[in-house]
């Protein structure tokens, strides 16, 4: 993991929260069972949602939840009446899981729905997940969720391929303690919308000053095996600023992020100023970095002062920090 990707998980976690939360409190969607934090509702909402799509549960959500207002009325249900309310949305084992979870909090537990991700995973069809899922939203419990959407927003974050407890534990010592059900769910939120598998909109994310791969995956995530490649850069500094160049915004990886010019090697008498190792997607280059003008002038030129605030990509930031660590370049 690089330095950005240690800062994103460690040492500027306040930073990352405030960011993060602002983004969801002004972009969150306005799904049915964010209106209030009724834990029954929240409930029915975390296990509708697993393995299927938020427009696909929205349809059934009301209608479930008319029929079964409460965890009494669905614990007297019979099972046909469950499964079909249920029909729509498959996968009926948690239907039947549901009920039999209703049935457990109506007979054992005097009605009382558990207040903690412990006390949830004792219930029929609640794994970590969804027992911290509840427990934060709709208890305000302090505890981290770790989901597809969440383990690739942490490692996209980290530029590293983190699994297991460790994802669990990324996940904690970021959480937000005074508001752990919005954190994880704006989390989840950024993973479903911004920081999607296949395309990230990387330029409108929230964590992109602190992302280390900002779009480019690292190929070990995928488990593919990795093509080699090499490619050339210009660099090209003039009193403080370097010569940069945008790339198209209509391009599938890193679209309107901005990197240094792409050339061909500038000849044999010479050699690069340095060369840097990087991977996106399944590919593994090999960076070659020249001192050199570029052939043409389509780009900008941009203070080194004021880099911070340009979308750059994560290759052209890691060669103009080992720029600025080593004065490499000329
Ligand atoms: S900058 Fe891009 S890759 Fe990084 S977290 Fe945001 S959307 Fe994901």
């Amino acid at each position: 993991m690089d330095s950005t990707g240690k800062r994103a998980l460690g040492a500027t976690a306040p930073q990352f929260r405030t960011r993060l939360l602002a983004w969801y409190d002004a972009n969150a969607r306005d799904l049915p069972w964010r209106k209030d934090h009724d834990t029954y509702r929240v409930w029915v909402s975390e296990i509708m949602l697993q393995q299927t799509r938020v427009a696909a549960v929205i349809e059934h959500y009301h209608e479930f939840l008319r029929r079964f207002p409460s965890v009494e009325k669905l614990a007297n249900a019979r099972q046909a009446s469950v499964l079909a309310a249920w029909s729509g949305l498959g996968y009926y084992r948690r239907a039947r899981m549901l009920h039999a979870a209703a049935k457990v909090v109506v007979r054992k537990l005097r009605r009382r729905l558990p207040q903690t991700a412990v006390g949830w995973r004792e219930l029929p069809g609640i794994g970590r997940y969804t027992a911290a899922a509840i427990a934060s939203i709709a208890c305000g419990e302090a505890v981290g969720v770790v989901d597809g959407n969440v383990e690739r927003v942490l490692q996209r974050l980290g530029g590293e391929p983190i699994r297991g407890e460790a994802l669990w534990g990324a996940s904690e010592k970021l959480l937000d303690r005074a508001r752990p059900g919005d954190f994880n769910q704006a989390m989840m939120e950024l993973g479903a919308t911004v920081c999607t598998p296949r395309a990230p909109t990387c330029l409108t994310c929230p964590l992109i000053e602190l992302c280390a791969t900002r779009g480019e995956l690292n190929g070990a995530e995928k488990g593919v095996r990795q093509k080699k490649r090499e490619i050339h850069y210009a660099l090209h500094r003039r009193d403080g600023a370097v010569f940069l160049v945008q790339r198209p915004k209509d391009v599938s990886l890193m679209a309107g992020m901005w990197e240094l010019p792409e050339i061909t090697p500038p000849g044999k008498n010479r050699g690069p100023a340095f060369t840097v190792r990087h991977s996106i997607t399944v590919t593994d280059y090999t960076v070659h970095v020249w001192s050199t003008a570029p052939p043409n002038d389509h780009g900008q030129w941009i203070s080194v002062t004021g880099l911070n605030r340009v979308a750059l990509t994560g290759l052209a930031r890691k060669i103009l920090k080992k720029v600025e660590s080593t004065k490499e370049a000329t």
